[in-house]
């Protein structure tokens, strides 16, 4: 039996992740350091997830990285809002010591490679939010593509 069900959630970003929300609003990627393990987040929690420090000061980083790992969405499904086939992929942000999922733009995605460079793209300043869409999308930003 196939039945419609709706939920509605409220998600609280919390005291650290809505710095980097607020962040995006303003075109900056904002990281933030462990004191006592040196882990660099983005985005960033308030405390470290290894040891239960409180982070440092938020720092800005340019936001380019390398793909980690990605696939590539060839399917419809309910409620999608990009055209298939697109790719979502695990971003490691040069700086940070985690990663950020997002999508990556502007090259094939037979092309796209684990280690391949990409920058973001952002949205216009208008445009802009406390949301990860601040940046439309990644796209290769290695030489070969210069
Ligand atoms: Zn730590």
């Amino acid at each position: 039996m196939a039945s419609p069900f709706r939920m509605d959630y409220t998600y609280v970003a919390g005291t650290g992740r809505s710095v980097f929300l607020r962040g995006l609003a303003e075109g900056r990627m904002l990281a933030r350091r462990c004191p006592a393990c040196a882990q660099v987040y983005l985005p960033p929690p308030e405390f470290c997830s290894r040891c239960l420090s409180r982070l440092d000061e938020p720092f800005e980083l340019d936001g380019r990285g390398v793909i980690s790992t990605f696939c590539v969405v060839s399917f419809p499904f309910p409620g999608q809002v990009h055209e298939p086939p697109y790719v979502v992929a695990h971003i490691q942000v040069e700086g940070s010591g985690t990663r950020l999922m997002h999508l990556v733009r502007e090259v094939d995605p037979a092309d796209v490679r684990i280690g391949m460079e990409v920058e973001p793209v952002w949205a216009g300043e208008d445009e802009r939010e406390n949301s990860l869409t601040s940046i439309r999308h990644y796209r290769p930003a290695g030489d070969e593509y210069a």
